[in-house]
């Protein structure tokens, strides 16, 4: 049944888009279902969006009526902090999360403040660009924080709905780039998606044979993995990254970090800036997301499918 709110008087800070397309992010899921005990019902998910700008507040100047635009993870912060000052509105401690505690882009309508509503170039294509607001700036983001670059060997661990995005932006940065994957099935994949090189992280062999080969290892996987082998991948200086979540605490050796200067970090998705960034990167170096559609009205549908992990890679929902 579908479920109505009224939103009341537009902010002057306010931009409300009319939704054409809403990407379906692994977070969501986990919203519907609370794993992160912070959901509150009933509420809208959906913070993948791309649409046009249906009304503006008095105070919005940057955006006009019918202009496309996207909108990520964040729709607010408070704008005055450190981190938002300096840019990181991501890192925001008061950062208001599109679909937490308000109604998110399985909807017709959405609201966010001005500053997290993005145009969208216009090469672009709606569905295609959706992923991105959310699963795309996740991977590009700790690659510009980490400095990759055309001297880099970038390491791209799991191949799905943010691994196929993470791969395409670090060919874009002009990184070596391997992918790897627990399954060989996706090797052929993985090189089309611009992948130099293939590992198969259950062939112990293989994982061996890459030790100190990388620079910057971005793990996308939410499954436990053989960390240890990762940062035995790494080359000294390198990092770890993680974006995927696994179920179980990281547990590994001290001495390879300390003798090699590793580190192990995570990233939480970027800001406006990065966004604008990351889109205009997209649109010039080709970077989409590989994508399945569905109507709006078969949203449950679609977050069965992608529950059972049977999307590739990202379910975009269509009104
Ligand atoms: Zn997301
Ligand atoms: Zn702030």
């Amino acid at each position: 049944m579908p479920f109505r709110y009224d939103p009341g008087a537009l902010g002057p800070q306010e931009v409300e888009i009319s939704i054409t397309h809403c990407g379906i992010c692994h977070s969501d899921l986990h919203l519907i279902s609370n794993d992160w005990g912070i959901s509150q019902y009933p509420f809208i998910p959906g913070h993948e969006v791309v649409g046009t700008v249906a009304a503006v507040g008095s105070e919005v100047q940057s955006l006009q009526v019918g202009q496309r635009v996207g909108l990520g993870w964040q729709s607010n912060s408070c704008g005055v902090c450190e981190w938002c000052t300096r840019g990181m509105e991501n890192l925001c401690l008061s950062a208001e999360g599109t679909c937490v505690h308000r109604n998110g882009g399985y909807a017709d309508r959405v609201r966010a403040n001005l500053r997290f509503v993005i145009p969208i170039p216009d090469v672009l294509d709606s569905a295609q660009t959706a992923p991105l607001l959310c699963g795309g700036i996740t991977v590009y983001n700790p690659m510009r924080t980490h400095g990759v670059n055309p001297s880099s060997r970038v390491g791209i661990v799991g191949i799905g709905g943010l691994g196929h995005l993470a791969i395409q932006f670090a060919r874009a940065f002009g990184a070596e780039v391997t992918a790897f994957s627990t399954t060989s099935e996706k090797e052929e994949e993985a090189h089309s998606l611009g992948a130099h090189n293939f590992v198969n992280t259950r062939e112990s062999k293989a994982m061996k044979d890459v030790a100190g080969t990388q620079d910057f290892i971005l793990s996308t996987a939410n499954a436990d993995q053989d960390w240890g082998a990762f940062i035995q991948a790494l080359r000294p200086t390198g990092t770890l990254c993680l974006v995927g979540v696994p179920p179980s605490p990281i547990s590994v050796h001290a001495f390879p970090l300390i003798s090699g200067l590793r580190t192990i970090s995570g990233n939480p998705t970027g800001s406006p800036y990065r966004l604008r960034e990351m889109l205009d990167v997209a649109a010039r170096h080709g970077v989409k997301a590989q994508i399945e559609s569905f109507p709006m009205a078969k949203a449950n549908e679609a977050i069965d499918k992608v529950k059972k992990s049977k999307v590739r890679y990202r379910a975009v929902l269509a009104n």
